[in-house]
């Protein structure tokens, strides 16, 4: 059984659902586990529907619901041409849900709240595509993750239970493949042992995947997205991009941990641990060769890649007596750190300073400054960019840092990390 993963961008409208049959088509005869994405930006709107609920904001409420609405029929109009299909009353079961949710109490529990919510994308994208599948004549089925993907109470940020989800799949998912050839089921959810819908992060379908595949021994897991498979560098950021023909589970493993975009970092581990290879493609020429991830790490030097994060800020922490920066002082700055929840893009030390990078986005300056400022003198610098190459050489690095100011550089045999402004 092979496993496909469909982004909200390959499900953004009825043409882009159209096109994922196209391309399910060329897939003839096989079995297929699809997991599914919530459409376009769905995600997005719901948590905004979150935050009209927990504000008691009936007018944006209101207005956000009936935008879902619109959206989500306005697909299905183009999908089915005709009301009395099942997916109409489905769709507007899950609505009426929706609305009946503000005159119901709000719990203190934020995140459990969100996860009640935001995880109807995922829902109303899966019963579209899988009505649509079997519309066009796919023997194709829908099934729920919310009673197969088994979590702790982590609510947004949801940690697999491995064992009962192995358990469950095996039982509940697999052996109706003995009667169907497609089964359609959702990314980024699951449930408690209570039965309560939990979410695994923002951008966790990817990750979905990787479980059916570990959990079913799947054959591959292909994700399909609108670039042609794993690029040497954001086309954002940089022209003349070139595409990782073949890269081993640990090059991508690396790339994902230093801030490459592509895939759910998660979502590589369980593949890796089961050697399930793992293809990018693009869903706009699903014939193309794309990626392949897998198991061989001969390719891995071939092409130095690129990974740009913007908008970094640097800290550097000196004592105010001046003396060395020594072990009790890393251990002292570090516990500090923990206690903000700052994440730690690059450190660096020396003799009377320690250095370390973070997202601006993620940290707040004063509360930094106001931490330390008892036993340390903090210095900051912010618009940096951080630029981590892997399989560099300096040709390479002379390229990408033409014309900037090179603030710090740290190099490894296979990674050189340079931070500029
Ligand atoms: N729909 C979810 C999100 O946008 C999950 C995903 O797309 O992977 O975060
Ligand atoms: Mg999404």
């Amino acid at each position: 059984m092979k496993i496909f993963k469909f982004g909200g961008a390959s499900v953004k409208d009825a043409a882009a659902v159209q096109n994922v049959a196209e391309i399910v088509s060329l897939y003839d005869g096989q079995k297929i586990t699809i997991v599914v994405s919530a459409m376009g930006k769905t995600t997005n709107k719901l948590e905004e529907v979150v935050t009209a609920l927990s504000q008691k904001d009936r007018k944006n409420f209101t207005a956000l619901v009936d935008d879902l609405v619109l959206f989500h029929e306005t697909i299905l109009g183009e999908l089915f041409h005709e009301r009395h299909f099942a997916v109409y009353a489905e769709m507007e079961a899950i609505f009426e849900a929706l609305r009946l949710r503000f005159d119901q109490s709000f719990s203190d529990n934020y995140s459990f709240e969100y996860d009640q919510i935001v995880s109807i994308g995922e829902v109303l994208s899966s019963v579209i595509l899988a009505a649509y599948l079997r519309e066009k004549g796919f023997p194709a089925v829908w099934a729920d993750a919310r009673k197969l993907i088994r979590t702790d109470h982590l609510y947004q940020e949801g940690n697999v239970d491995w064992n009962k989800t192995e358990s469950l799949i095996q039982e509940r998912f697999l052996p109706l493949f003995s009667e169907v050839n497609i089964q359609v089921t959702q990314g980024f959810i699951g449930h408690t042992p209570e039965g309560f819908t939990t979410t695994l992060g923002r951008e966790g379908s990817d990750y979905t995947a990787g479980i059916f595949a570990y959990c079913t021994n799947a054959e591959s897991v292909t994700i399909w997205k609108d670039v042609p498979g794993m690029l040497n560098a954001d086309p954002k950021y940089f022209d003349n991009t070139v595409k990782l023909d073949q890269i081993s589970f640990k090059e991508a493993i690396e790339l994902s941990y230093y801030g490459a975009s592509v895939i759910h970092p998660k979502t590589i581990k369980p593949l890796q641990n089961k050697d399930i290879p793992l293809y990018v493609k693009s869903f706009l020429d699903p014939t193309a060769s794309g990626t392949i991830i897998q198991k061989n790490s001969e390719n891995d030097a071939l092409i130095p890649s690129f990974i740009f994060k913007n908008d970094q800020v640097l800290f550097s922490f000196t004592t105010t007596n001046f003396s060395f920066i020594v072990e009790e002082n890393l251990s002292d700055i570090f516990s500090r750190l923990s206690k903000i929840n700052a994440k730690i893009n690059l450190m660096q030390n020396s003799a009377l300073d320690f250095s370390i990078l973070m997202d601006r986005s993620k940290i707040n300056i004063d509360q930094v400054l106001e931490l330390f400022k008892d036993t340390y003198s903090v210095k900051f610098n912010e618009g940096l960019t951080l630029i981590t190459i892997r399989h560099y050489d300096q040709a390479t690095i002379d390229r990408v840092t033409e014309n900037k100011e090179i603030i710090l550089e740290q190099k490894t045999r296979q990674t050189a990390r340079i931070v500029v402004k």
